[in-house]
């Protein structure tokens, strides 16, 4: 056994564990959740600062009054904190509030746009769809392979590298899997990008919230250009995106959402942008989400990004062995590379649709967890060895049963105990198949 208490000591840190929920006239109760890669509940301290926060809600910047005056410092103030947290340079990038990781994505895409028309964006097979189709119809955008059990290959990138040569301006890579947790060397990727002249952008989606992150100074070959994470995924709501870039970047076009907020002069002749970040984020933004992702981000602080990591590697491993044990489970990640992946087990028991398994341990069992192709379908034909030819099939009939995994994903809040229970109501669907 781990050195691992049974039950987290963080378990109190979160809202809403142990949840009855009222569906179609009855109420169920959702006692263990293992979907933290979709959503994290918020932090208890997050929602009180909000609270706490509220008799000074107001709109920032244009405002003469104190609370307007108030809430634009602890607006500003976020970006300083997000900054230090992933080692970004607060003169040379730019920190962008925005909805989530997504809409940050789609908006490098359009900004780079104006850069570089003819280049070619390097992808891999192992994005979540947030990661690839923004780029396709824009750019030429090919592929980075993964190995059999879902691992990037460092080869087929440096192959690729070579032989688009000077064409490629962006390799956009995830930091880690939302479906195996496999975490990517982002840092060793940058330095060999940096060698061939492009820029890397991180989706920290999940890599984020899970361990510690630095952008590392500009003047460092290994620095990572553009990184981007939603705060949703890191124990605060919904709503808050955050896209990390150089200034120029977003110097070099108008900005793609125009209107109040953006400029610091108009006449019906002329229009002077203000200087990035405020000109990418027009109209009134989400105050309460930043404040509420600063607000996240100072207690993932006080436990300690290295104690997220190895507390909840401590925890996947224990899972990752139970279930090894389980007759029937089906375990697409390398036991290997359980040191290198965040806090996600991707499986499934043989003879039985993912769907069904994911329903019974929420009904059955009161256990949440995700099913199906977790928003990356390239990556699960790969890893499931669905061929073109099937996929044909998937594209003319909507109604024919994806194949798809089921997904454990972890926070800190989660316990060795309640990975018990779920071994114990695994186990008995495994035994009941039939
Ligand atoms: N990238 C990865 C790796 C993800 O896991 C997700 C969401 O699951 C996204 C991007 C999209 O995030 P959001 O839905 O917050 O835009």
């Amino acid at each position: 056994m781990e050195h691992i208490n049974f039950l987290s000591p963080y378990k109190d840190f979160v809202v809403g564990v142990d949840t009855k929920v009222p569906l179609a006239d009855q109420t169920f109760t959702t006692a263990i959740n293992f979907d933290n890669a979709a959503t994290t509940p918020p932090f208890d301290c997050v929602m009180n600062d909000l609270v706490e926060f509220s008799p000074w809600y107001s709109s920032i910047h244009r405002g003469a009054g104190y609370k307007s005056q108030y809430s634009t410092k602890l607006y500003e103030e976020s970006r300083k904190i997000i900054s230090s947290f992933i080692g970004a340079d607060m003169d040379y990038h730019s920190i962008i509030f925005l909805k989530n990781t997504t809409e940050a994505i789609n908006k490098l895409s359009n900004k780079l746009l104006a850069l570089h028309k003819d280049g070619v964006v390097l992808s891999t097979c192992m994005e979540h769809h947030s990661n690839d189709l923004p780029w396709r119809n824009k750019y030429t955008v090919d592929y980075i392979a993964v190995d059999k059990y879902g691992e990037l290959s460092m080869e087929d990138l440096k192959n690729k590298l070579i032989s688009y040569g000077k064409k490629v301006q962006l390799v956009t890579i995830t930091g880690a899997s939302n479906v195996t947790g496999y975490i990517n060397p982002i840092h060793e990727i940058a330095e060999l990008v940096h060698q061939h002249g492009a820029k890397l952008l991180v989706d920290g989606a999940q890599l984020v919230p899970h361990g510690p992150v630095n952008m590392k100074p500009v003047e460092h070959p290994q620095h990572i250009d553009y990184l981007v994470f939603s705060a949703h995924k890191m124990y605060a709501p919904f709503g808050t995106g955050v896209l990390i870039g150089p200034k120029d970047t977003f110097r070099e076009s108008p900005p793609d959402y125009t209107g109040g907020g953006t400029v610091q002069f108009v006449s019906h002749d002329h229009i002077k942008w203000l200087d990035p970040p405020e000109r990418e984020e027009a109209g009134t933004p989400n105050i309460m989400g930043v404040l509420a992702l600063s607000s996240a981000i100072k207690k993932l602080l006080s436990i300690g990004m290295a104690q997220v990591e190895s507390y909840e590697r401590a925890l996947t491993r224990h899972a990752y062995e139970s279930l090894s044990n389980i007759p029937n489970v089906e375990l697409y990640t390398n036991k290997s590379h359980l040191h290198r992946t965040i806090s996600i087990i991707p499986f499934n028991i043989k003879g039985l649709h993912h769907s069904i398994v994911a329903a019974a341990l929420s009904k059955e069992f009161g256990i949440a967890v995700r099913n199906g192709c977790f928003c990356a379908q390239p990556y699960l034909q790969r890893l499931l060895n669905v061929s073109a030819e099937d996929s044909e099939e998937y594209m003319k009939d909507p109604t024919l049963p994806m194949p798809g995994m089921v997904r454990l994903s972890f926070g800190i809040y989660n316990s060795i105990e309640e990975i018990n229970i779920l071994t114990k109501a695994l186990f008995h669907i495994s035994r009941n198949r039939d």
